[in-house]
């Protein structure tokens, strides 16, 4: 058991209701638990509480030994005079902060429902790659798409983020932002970073000169990642002859070839089906006058698929958060409702639990959730974790005593 369950239980309000009372006999009211500080410094900042007569607002922080305080040395610590109570688990160890005055203490077990511990111990003795597999029967597929569709926008907003900061080394270029995204999709994962460094290396001054000319800018790309002097590698380890890096620049350095198409014309279409034909319209090399095929030969559904969801529907986004157009934005994660569910390990998981995703949201859910939850078992801060753990105990708890 850890101090991560003592977080649960106070951030949700999950203690039995009653006379709570300091281990100096004041009784506590709490109005807020606070924010849950994930930095260094005390567990909760600006909680609300009123201890005996008085009113507080100040910083909480836990421990599952009351001696622990002095363990990790915070009665010399000046971050925590801010502490207005020390929760503990158990142990009546009073605590003092630097100044020399005393902290309350309040000892949470005598608070807590059992079954809270039981379900968290339970979760976590399940040592598989997805903790809750063996109670998916306990909980309604809903509550995974409700979740999956949060993850889901979690993950747009990484993308998002990460589209930001292409548009920042761009100068403000939207159609340098695009490309880059379009040369990171062509990565997949292995190597997205090394062609997202290779593309923000190239400016679009440079993309727009080699239209028409494939040697030109194959020359500029292999000089990017393939010369001496280069800092960009192309990883190939492990990987079978059609994914090898040469096998996704050269389509890529033929889209070059036949010329992007401009970054609003594909943020304006109206639905992701259209993209592809605008690549197509921008062809201006002809496939008899010389041997390149054309864009459709070179955009895999797949990577096409990547660059919509990976590259375009953040800028997308980003464009209408730019320009405070809520609509846009609903435009963004409406594409993402209307194009397919990615197929890949993550939902292969899910599906092996019954859960399908029927459209990119749901699918990038998975990957958001397996990525920044299952794995790193972080059980308590999802919505069905906290259910499974929650799920036996008389709703609504008092909030305060
Ligand atoms: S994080 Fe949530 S969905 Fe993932 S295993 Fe834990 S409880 Fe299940």
């Amino acid at each position: 058991m850890n101090e991560a369950v003592m977080h649960f239980i106070w951030n949700n309000r999950l203690m039995r209701p009653g006379a709570w009372h300091t281990q100096s006999g004041e009784r506590i009211w709490l109005e807020s638990p606070g924010q849950h500080n994930r930095d260094a410094g005390p567990d909760f900042l600006g909680a609300q509480l009123r201890i005996g007569k008085l009113w507080w607002t100040g910083a909480v922080a836990m421990h599952w030994h009351a001696m622990e305080w002095y363990r990790h040395r915070h009665q010399l610590d000046p971050a925590y005079n801010q502490v207005i109570l020390h929760v503990v688990w158990e142990g009546s160890q009073s605590a003092t902060r630097s100044d020399g005055s005393e902290v309350d203490t309040f000892v949470l077990k005598p608070w807590v429902d059992g079954s809270i511990l039981d379900h968290y111990r339970q979760l976590m003795s399940d040592r598989g790659e997805f903790p809750c597999a063996s109670q998916r029967g306990l909980v309604d597929r809903s509550r995974y798409f409700a979740m999956l569709d949060r993850g889901g926008l979690a993950r747009l907003e990484q993308h998002t983020r990460r589209f930001r900061s292409y548009l920042q080394r761009s100068g403000g270029d939207w159609d340098h932002a695009i490309w880059v995204g379009l040369a990171r999709s062509f990565g997949m994962k292995v190597n997205s970073h090394a062609m997202e460094q290779m593309a923000l290396s190239i400016p679009m001054s440079e993309i727009r000169a080699c239209q028409g000319q494939f040697d030109r800018i194959w020359a500029l790309m292999n000089d990017r990642v393939g010369s001496r002097t280069s800092t960009i590698r192309l990883r190939r380890l492990r990987m079978r002859p059609v994914s090898f890096p040469e096998k996704k620049l050269k389509p890529l350095a033929i889209l070059v070839a036949h010329g992007l198409p401009n970054a609003f014309a594909l943020m304006a279409t109206s639905h992701p089906a259209q993209v592809r034909a605008l690549f197509r319209n921008a062809a201006v090399l002809q496939p008899r006058s010389n041997l390149l095929p054309q864009p459709d030969d070179c955009l895999s559904p797949t990577t096409l698929q990547v660059f919509i969801i990976n590259g375009l529907i953040p800028a997308i986004f980003c464009y209408g958060e730019q320009n405070h157009w809520p609509q846009v934005q609903d435009r963004a994660v409406q594409w993402l409702e209307q194009l397919g569910p990615e197929k890949n390990r993550f939902t292969n998981i899910f599906a092996s639990l019954d859960v399908y995703a029927d459209s990119a949201l749901r699918s990038q859910g998975m990957i958001h959730q397996m990525n920044d939850y299952c794995w790193p078992r972080r059980c308590l801060e999802c919505a069905v974790g906290a259910f499974l753990i929650t799920r036996t105990l008389n709703k609504p708890y008092a909030q305060t005593a």
